[in-house]
């Protein structure tokens, strides 16, 4: 019971501000410009059309169906290996062996934990990245153990993205056994601490100055074989303190409050962020957690919260930004200058979150390659916007976008979490196709 207590208490804790494109997938879909129709160039049409052709590829998709009972074992296998936010350690120990064994040129884990593996191109000119993410949003300590009721296979974490990184391996493995060569080298990666407060740290350090050279990158994350993430939805947050020296209600009367300060703050930032987000692009702003204090008899020596702020467009987050650093600091000094003795309240703003906002033009190759894939493959091609490790190339300058792994699933983000292997490997085959585009193949 109290084991039961104590793990729905750090469930909780896990899930406080993680952003999951599968969460908000849903809704991001249904804003103006995920309406629009995009035209497919018939050039890129006419290019999936002959590459379908080739006997290797071929051989490939029928590699992807005979390997369809290893990928199920892999996929229960990855799953029951726990990898929690900033521990994904050991997951990524056992995924680099599988890719070594698949067929990758070389495999290394770098200094945050990414897998990384090389299949070497003809030329090599180009560097073509296809990658998903080792990390879950569970705490350590959650039941991974992996339970199939029918068909359906029920864990914390087996679609995202532990789906994704049995697909990214099964194409490696497909291209493998038919003697894929590609123009290009591609690195196959399993990224540590896309999820919540992991703050895409792990493709935050592929980008780093001195990184591996990258110019195309692929996410697999998120399921089916319709999505087309190429927008990127980026985010700031805060954790801010107001902080002051607390006495007793009666004989400290008097001293600055921080509760003052932090109710002042909320207020301001809220009357301007609520007319700025009224009208243009989408632009949303959240005070998800406050706290603090101790009694109603004690003066408190601390107020804090944390604030989300959202927006596809660079520019808005900025501005909404500047609108709560601003709310903050003339909150603090309204607050100081009520006060009747004692010293002046301090603030600590602390960015805990930072994501990239940006697109992918939907007239690039790499969109609209995703999308003649997809229409290959029979599916309508979804564009949308939201936040996952495509945000941070793209901020970088680098097409990317963020593709699913196949099936279909549900209840990302909680322990009913499930995956059902539902025509699985159209999700292999896109994924090889769209990667076969960008990184050409060598004949
Ligand atoms: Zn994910």
């Amino acid at each position: 019971m109290m084991n039961q207590l104590l793990k729905t208490a750090l469930l909780a804790v896990a899930l406080v501000g993680t952003t999951s494109h599968s969460l908000l997938a849903q809704e991001e879909f249904d804003d103006e410009e995920s309406k629009k129709v995009v035209p497919i160039d018939k050039r890129y049409q006419t290019e999936v059309n002959a590459l379908v052709k080739l006997p290797a590829v071929q051989a490939a998709f029928k590699r992807f169906a005979e390997l369809e009972p290893q990928t199920k074992k892999t996929l229960i296998t990855l799953t029951e290996i726990p990898a929690p936010p900033f521990k994904e350690e050991a997951r990524a120990k056992a995924y680099a062996a599988m890719l070594k064994e698949a067929g990758a040129d070389s495999v290394w884990i770098d200094e945050v934990n990414n897998v990384l593996a090389k299949k070497k191109g003809r030329s090599g000119q180009k560097t073509v990245v296809v990658e998903a993410h080792l990390d879950t949003v569970f705490p350590a300590g959650t039941d991974v153990t992996v339970k199939q009721k029918g068909d359906t296979l029920y864990a914390p974490g087996i679609g995202d993205d532990t789906r994704g990184l049995t697909a990214v391996m099964t194409v490696l493995a497909g291209m493998k056994h038919a003697n894929i060569q590609t123009d290009a080298d591609v690195l196959f990666i399993g990224a540590v601490g896309e999820e919540g407060l992991g703050d895409l740290r792990g493709v935050k350090h592929l980008f780093r100055p001195g990184g591996p050279k990258i110019d195309s990158y692929i996410a697999v994350d998120g399921l089916g074989i319709s999505n087309i993430t190429h927008r990127s939805l980026g985010s700031h947050r805060y954790r801010i303190t107001f902080k002051g020296p607390g006495g007793h209600s009666y004989g400290a009367f008097g001293i600055a409050n921080p509760h003052g300060a932090l109710g002042k703050a909320i207020y301001y930032f809220t009357v301007d962020a609520d007319k700025f987000t009224r009208q243009g692009i989408k632009t949303t702003y959240n005070v998800g957690v406050i706290g603090g204090g101790t009694s109603v008899n004690a003066i408190p020596f601390e107020s804090r919260m944390e604030v989300d702020m959202r927006s596809e467009s660079p520019e808005r987050l900025k501005t909404i930004d500047a609108m709560l650093q601003a709310a903050v600091q003339r909150a603090l000094k309204e607050e100081n200058a009520m006060k009747r003795r004692g010293p002046d309240l301090t603030v600590e703003v602390k960015l805990v979150g930072d994501r990239p906002s940006g697109r992918t033009e939907a007239t690039t190759p790499l969109v609209q390659r995703a999308m003649a894939v997809t229409k290959y493959l029979q599916a309508e091609p979804k564009l949308s916007a939201s936040s996952t490790n495509a945000n941070t190339p793209i901020a970088n300058g680098v097409p990317a976008i963020t593709i699913g792994s196949g099936g279909t699933g549900g209840g990302a983000h909680s322990l009913n979490e499930w995956w059902l292997n539902d025509k699985g490997v159209l999700g292999m085959e896109r994924i090889l196709l769209l990667l076969l585009t960008e990184a050409g193949v060598a004949r």
